[in-house]
């Protein structure tokens, strides 16, 4: 054999991803390129070996009073405040055919920045981030209100009108960077509304080469400002600040509190995804293979770093064993390694910390009596690797089956028959309510689990994420919903006019 055919394929665009890394990079405000003022910089790190990959501009808080000055001249700017719906629409379109065109690129820097294996990137998380600039593109020319009869004496022509709700700072975290920061812009651009985005301090090279297309397709400046800095501070000061009319944010329920207290100054608007502890459900009639392959997906994508991941699994006690031995044979035989290597399932924890904290709720279980069926060890390399887990005889008090662990572990429970309300009742009993999962197919079941499932996204035999059907949380999962037309509704105040004619 040659070496030529031993050789790994290259990954495409790795060099411009590189050469794109090492730039010097700036905060991007008003429609320019600017330096921080404090003039410091961080950097950020490959969570597969931790190497370098770039140094980037730390925004403070005056950075942000300038962010925030920029984005209040563009709404008082005829050049955006202005601006026909179809020509914002046109904007959006445009953007996604230039992030449709730098794909390969934008997979690569994401990859290096946040770890997931890059085919993840390149064909989930790039297809739905331009994905979600075409659908809300396309809500640009459709935000109408409605013509309304009143009842009081005269005679009266009332309507309402949708505006935007104006300056709107966007928060988001390190799990799907470029995939989160598209989701929070395209509907607030949509709306006509100018943003400020603070990508996570982990993951902000994404967000930073999606500004220079921003620029590249011609948003009128102040229209979308970026600042990549730390939460305590850029971001604190964005959620705190009298001229940010609203604040949208992802990530932790803790940092969701200290936003709604923050916001409560000038009554922003708020919207929050917060966490979850998603219920995968199996009723004795499913597909067990289907089922076995959905609920391993739900909780070992992107090392199980999503917020919706499928972290309880409940099944019907003639099956448990199988789906568990199922579920555990999938954790153990995951290829997990660097994202870069095409062998790769599974990709490191965004950092050592996060391993430390996951493998803490794994080794807090198991002295609370859980037993130990796949993974529960971190795997060696210079990155951070958490092996594929699986954990039964949790019990419902543990924080490893209470809290949201944002890693691959996965506790596993059964139910001796098949009394809905009871099913229900397990599945709910968690502070958050972000979605549900139900593999079966019994039609009338799925009906009436549905009802009865306090989650904000019941998905049945099957998962994923479309721009059209709204997402968010019950309970401590959230203020709001994204997505649909819930989600740009959400970017814009309605305005009554009542004319007596
Ligand atoms: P996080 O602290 O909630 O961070 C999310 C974003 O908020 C980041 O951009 C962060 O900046 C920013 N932020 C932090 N403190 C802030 C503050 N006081 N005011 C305004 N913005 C602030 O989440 P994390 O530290 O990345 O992860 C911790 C845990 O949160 C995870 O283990 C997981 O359980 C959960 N989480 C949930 C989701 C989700 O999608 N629901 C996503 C990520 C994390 P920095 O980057 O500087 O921290
Ligand atoms: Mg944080």
């Amino acid at each position: 054999m040659s070496t030529q055919t031993l050789e790994k394929p290259p990954v495409p665009a790795l060099d411009e991803a590189r050469a794109f890394a090492a730039r010097r990079h700036q905060l991007f405000i008003g429609g320019r390129w600017v330096e921080p003022q404090s003039g410091e910089r961080f950097a950020t790190h490959d969570p597969a070996t931790g190497a370098h990959v770039a140094d980037v501009a730390k925004a403070m808080e005056a950075d942000v009073d300038l962010a925030v000055h920029a984005a209040r001249a563009a709404m008082e700017d005829t050049a955006w405040a202005e601006m026909k719906p179809n020509a914002r629409a046109l904007l959006l379109n445009r953007l996604a055919d230039a992030l449709e065109r730098h794909a390969d690129e934008f997979a690569a820097l994401e990859t290096m920045d946040q770890g997931k294996p890059v085919r993840d990137a390149r064909f989930f998380d790039l297809p739905y981030a331009v994905d979600l600039l075409r659908y809300n593109a396309g809500w640009a020319t459709k935000l109408n209100g409605e013509s309304i009869s009143l009842s009081g004496p005269g005679t009266w022509h009332a309507f309402t009108v949708r505006e935007p709700i104006g300056v709107v700072a966007q928060i988001v975290p390190w799990n799907a960077p470029i995939a989160m920061a598209v989701a929070k812009i395209a509907p607030a651009l949509a709306a006509g509304c100018a943003v400020i985005l603070k990508p996570a301090e982990e993951t902000p090279m994404t967000a930073l080469r999606l500004a220079h297309l921003i620029e590249e397709v011609g948003f009128p400046a102040g229209a979308f400002n970026l600042l990549t800095g730390f939460g305590d501070s850029a971001g604190a000061a964005l959620t705190a600040h009298p001229g940010v009319d609203k604040v949208t944010f992802t990530g932790s329920t803790e940092v969701g509190r200290l936003i709604i207290n923050a916001a409560a100054g000038n009554f922003k608007r708020v919207t929050l995804e917060l966490g979850g502890k998603t219920p995968c459900i199996i009723l004795p009639d499913a597909d067990v293979g289907a089922a076995i392959q959905g609920a391993a997906r739900s909780i070992f994508s992107n090392a199980g770093q999503i917020c919706n991941a499928g972290s309880r699994l409940f099944v019907h006690r003639n099956i448990f064993e199988q789906v568990v031995e199922g579920v555990s044979a999938i954790a153990e035989g995951t290829k997990v390694g660097g994202g870069f290597d095409a062998d790769t399932q599974m990709g490191p924890v965004i950092s050592s910390t996060q391993r430390e904290r996951i493998l803490g709720y794994v080794k807090g279980g198991l002295e609370a009596g859980a037993t130990l069926r796949a993974g529960g060890r971190e795997i060696g390399g210079p990155g951070a690797f958490v092996a594929p887990t699986v954990l039964t005889d949790t019990d419902a008090q543990m924080a490893v089956r209470r809290e949201e662990i944002f890693g691959p572990v996965l506790c596993a429970m059964s139910f001796g028959d098949e009394d809905l309300e009871q099913i229900a009742r397990d599945a709910n009993a968690s502070d958050y309510g972000l979605g549900a999962v139900i593999w079966t197919n019994n039609l009338s079941a799925a009906h009436r689990l549905a009802r009865k499932l306090k989650a904000g996204t019941v998905r049945v035999n099957g998962g994923g994420l479309d721009p059209a059907l709204p997402f968010g949380g019950f309970k401590q999962s959230g203020w709001g919903r994204e997505n649909g037309r819930e989600g740009i509704d959400a970017y814009t105040e309605v305005k009554s006019i009542a004319m007596a004619i």
